[in-house]
């Protein structure tokens, strides 16, 4: 497969600047997709280059296009439109202004993190080791319906005819917003992934189907947490993987893993992309056809040091594309931004999609110019 460069946009970016940011970035750049975020959770951005005069934007999030009301019966679940838009099909708009300029486009959900469903819903989230809704865990990928909320909003972007299909964070016990007040210790990895574990009924019959127990997983999870809390700062308590726990994990993992590939069998004429990250994902294994994708870290510089360890990541989950924004923090100057996408091409990455430009400086379209002439070239 040839590599593949892409840039996000941002439909209330390409609203507010007409098109400008596109047309240069397609001109100057040479770009063979757009990737289009059309369902996110809430957001704020800061955009001096595409609305110097209203630059800050902010969205509840939701669905960025007019969905189709019927469509979403089965899921028992309305669609909640997102409010920055009234009824202007921006989606539509930027669709036949792709068609002009020969760029294919992507469509990018990250249903999970849609807030306000979950709290209008909480049955549709993850729920903990002592059985409490937690709503700013996201939506749980085992869900029924939430799986079939994914499948209706699938059939309603038919109409776009987007060349592919990229799907964020879709998996379990990976929680979509880690801001929420915590757990002392809630940074740990361990004691973070036992509360991140998901126990909502859905988890549960799925892991009881595989023949693990869990109620016990719950216990052994409850009782993990306790023994990381009560552990004196310095002195690191025996976390042995827990047998139980981890089977539970595996089991929904394996599940889910298998429902997204049938997912994009049924779906052929897209194709089929999973976004992970920044958080390193547990691995689903081989997905084939879906392509596994990662997120790179926006808001630090990507040292020499960060740069080795995600070559490490790249060399072990061996992803297909990479989404990393084109700009300060993380590159600060054009000749890291080079160096860093010619490394990740001779590691295998083959699909890139550049995030942020609508929030960066003008120069940010030179920066990817020079990167992508020079992969190119190799
Ligand atoms: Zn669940």
């Amino acid at each position: 497969m040839d590599t593949q460069f892409g840039i996000v946009v941002p439909l209330w970016s390409y609203t507010a600047d007409g098109g400008a940011l596109l047309e240069r970035a397609a001109g100057e750049v040479g770009l063979d997709h757009v990737t289009v975020p059309v369902v996110t959770g809430a957001l704020s951005a800061f955009r001096l280059a595409a609305d110097p005069e209203r630059p800050y934007f902010r969205t509840e999030g939701g669905w960025h296009f007019p969905p189709t009301a019927k469509l979403y019966g089965a899921s028992g679940v309305r669609p909640p439109k997102a409010a920055w838009f009234g009824t202007a099909d921006a989606l539509a708009r930027l669709r036949e202004h792709l068609d002009r300029l020969h760029i294919a486009l992507v469509v990018r959900i990250e249903l999970r993190a849609v807030r306000i469903l979950g709290e209008r819903e909480p049955h549709l989230g993850q729920r903990n080791a002592w059985g409490q809704e937690v709503p700013p865990a996201g939506l749980c990928a085992c869900n029924p319906s939430v799986r079939e909320l994914l499948r209706a909003t699938l059939e309603d972007l038919g109409r776009y005819e987007a060349k592919s299909v990229e799907l964020a964070n879709w998996r379990p016990d990976h929680v979509v917003w880690s801001t929420p007040p915590r757990p002392a210790h809630w940074r740990d990895p361990a004691i973070r992934q036992l509360l991140d574990t998901c126990f909502c009924p859905a988890c549960r019959q799925t892991a009881e189907r595989a023949g693990v127990e869990p109620d016990q997983a719950a216990r052994r999870v409850r009782v993990c947490v306790q023994r990381l809390i009560d552990a004196p700062p310095g002195v690191e308590p025996s976390t042995e993987a827990d047998e139980v726990v981890a089977a539970y994990c595996a089991a929904r993992v394996a599940d889910c893993g298998l429902w997204l590939q049938r997912l994009a069998q049924a779906d052929a004429h897209r194709d089929c992309r999973l976004l992970d990250g920044p958080e390193p994902p547990t691995s689903y294994g081989d997905l084939r056809p879906v392509a596994q994708l990662y997120r790179l870290p926006a808001d630090s510089p990507l040292d020499k040091e960060h740069f080795e360890r995600l070559l490490q990541l790249q060399a072990r989950d061996r992803f297909a594309g990479w989404s990393l924004p084109a700009w300060r923090p993380c590159f600060n100057a054009a000749a890291s931004l080079v160096f860093a996408v010619s490394a990740a091409t001779a590691a295998g990455v083959r699909i890139y999609d550049f995030e942020g430009l609508d929030e960066a400086a003008p120069d940010a379209v030179t920066w990817l110019k020079q990167a992508v002439r020079f992969a190119r070239r190799a």
